[in-house]
């Protein structure tokens, strides 16, 4: 199986080198920002001329905004508007082209309807100081060095990794991965260089292929997974984040750059700015390890994964829980499964949204009409149940998969499967969950037993 896939690791610059980054990092965004001001400048005069009114085939042509159009203009220009563009490799500039060019493609697509998702708006200037640093490399001499200490890029030569790229080089010396791309990117105060990879992956069975496993993304717990494991978050996550709030408290207190009155920033705000960057970097990465983990486990060993279809647009909006949900990484759990389902040969279903798998109980599927969040523990009035809250919606969840199963293509577990079929809207059906409920597991189905392998999967 054919999968493109990133390969990310922290670099060691030396200072020249960062410089020669930096310049290149620079270089791409004022090929973007010279590209964004040509399209708007036409784009208002062309506003301008209709508003007197002057007839479409008079107007001034409308300028291409793909990227050949863009670098057949930049290559035209480059020695107006940039004379020094002989000292940054040309990939610079196309990086700066290619995402001015997304960036309008986003924005257009969306004005027409023809993209999911939030709105998207018009791109806008790129500010030297907000800007994360960054370039791309996709031609020219990309390599990782036999040694796996060191990477290669064009113009850059031979830069040290902090960590060994064995993942990797064990790969393309094997033959079965081929660098696509390279983007060299400072975040959180650190340089990374990410390989853009495709990947011939071997085919893998999960070790328990008949298994499955409900997960549901918790507060208290990175995870509770039906199997009654609870799966903790990750190892010094809340140091990292105590440290976190005591720096920016402290860089609060010193003298940070006013647009007003024209400050500057002081040099301790400075350090304490970068101390704060820091610690977010070590926050983020923290849990994205222990994500990362979780999920590659479970793909590796369950053949059927179940996951919420959480609203976490909607759950942000809510500021008493979003620091948590941010925290735990509630969307990014599904994404990873996804993938890593495919990659290992298991599958995964995403329950709808309204599916009140906090709210049933496990044993007897009696629904309860609300449960608020404080309470922890479901107690179940009809048979007694009495089981920690998480661990209840993952049991629900994993039987919702051999309800999917056993029922062939019935009623999928899809987004947003049934909610059209309730008269109300999903509003009012959030607001009364149950005897509706279509993908409901019946008790009888969830003693059954066994998944009915000779079905296809329903959740694609
Ligand atoms: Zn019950």
């Amino acid at each position: 199986m054919k999968v493109i896939q990133a390969y990310r690791f922290a670099l060691d610059l030396r200072p020249f080198q960062q410089r020669v980054v930096l310049a290149h990092a620079g270089a791409a965004r004022v090929a973007y920002n010279w590209g964004l001001a040509r399209v708007k400048a036409v784009m208002d005069q062309r506003a301008a001329e209709r508003s007197y009114g002057t007839p479409e085939e008079l107007l001034t042509p409308a300028v291409g905004w793909d990227l050949a159009a863009l670098r057949k203009a930049w290559n035209a220009a480059k020695s107006e508007v940039a004379p020094w563009w002989a000292e940054c490799s040309k990939e610079a500039y196309n990086t700066g082209l290619d995402n001015l060019a997304r960036a309008l493609k986003n924005w257009s697509d969306s004005r027409a309807g023809k993209r999911a998702g939030r709105r998207v708006g018009f791109p806008r200037f790129k500010s030297r100081r907000r800007a994360t640093p960054s370039v791309r490399f996709t031609t020219g001499a990309i390599r990782v060095e036999p040694d796996r200490k060191h990477v290669v890029l064009p113009r850059l030569g031979r830069l040290k990794t902090h960590e060994s790229t064995r993942k990797l080089a064990r790969r393309i010396e094997a033959g079965t991965a081929r660098i696509l791309s390279a983007t060299v990117r400072r975040d959180g105060g650190r340089w990374h260089v990410a390989f853009c990879v495709e990947v011939e992956r071997a085919e893998h069975t999960p070790t328990r292929p008949q298994a499955v496993v409900g997960v549901d993304v918790g507060i208290t717990h990175l995870a509770v997974l039906s199997t009654g494991e609870m799966v903790p978050n990750p190892r010094h996550l809340h140091e990292a984040a105590q440290r976190m709030r005591r720096l920016s408290r402290q860089m609060s207190r010193r003298v940070g750059p006013d647009r007003r009155t024209g400050q500057r920033p002081s040099n301790r705000w400075e350090r304490a700015r970068q101390r704060v960057a820091r610690a977010h970097a070590r926050v983020a990465n923290l849990r994205r390890d222990g994500l990362h983990k979780l999920t590659t486990r479970l793909a590796r060993t369950y053949g059927t994964i179940v996951v919420e279809d959480l609203n976490v647009a909607g759950m942000l909006r809510n500021r008493r829980l979003a620091r948590q949900i941010a925290d735990a990484g509630f969307g990014e759990i599904r994404r990873q499964v996804t993938y890593k389902a495919e990659w290992n040969g298991g599958r995964r279903i995403v329950a709808d949204r309204w599916y009140p798998s906090s709210k049933t109980c496990s044993d007897c599927g009696a629904v309860k009409a609300k449960l608020p969040l404080r309470v922890r523990t479901y107690i179940c009035d009809p048979c007694g149940l009495a089981l920690d809250r998480d661990l209840n919606a993952a049991r629900n969840l994993a039987a919702l998969a051999r309800e999917v199963t056993t029922a062939g293509s019935g009623p999928v577990a899809g987004r947003g499967a049934d909610r059209k079929t309730r008269p109300g809207g999903p509003v009012a059906a959030k607001r009364q969950p149950g005897p509706l409920r279509r993908i409901r597991p019946g008790p009888s189905h969830r003693k059954a037993g066994h998944t009915d392998q000779s079905l296809e999967p329903t959740d694609r």
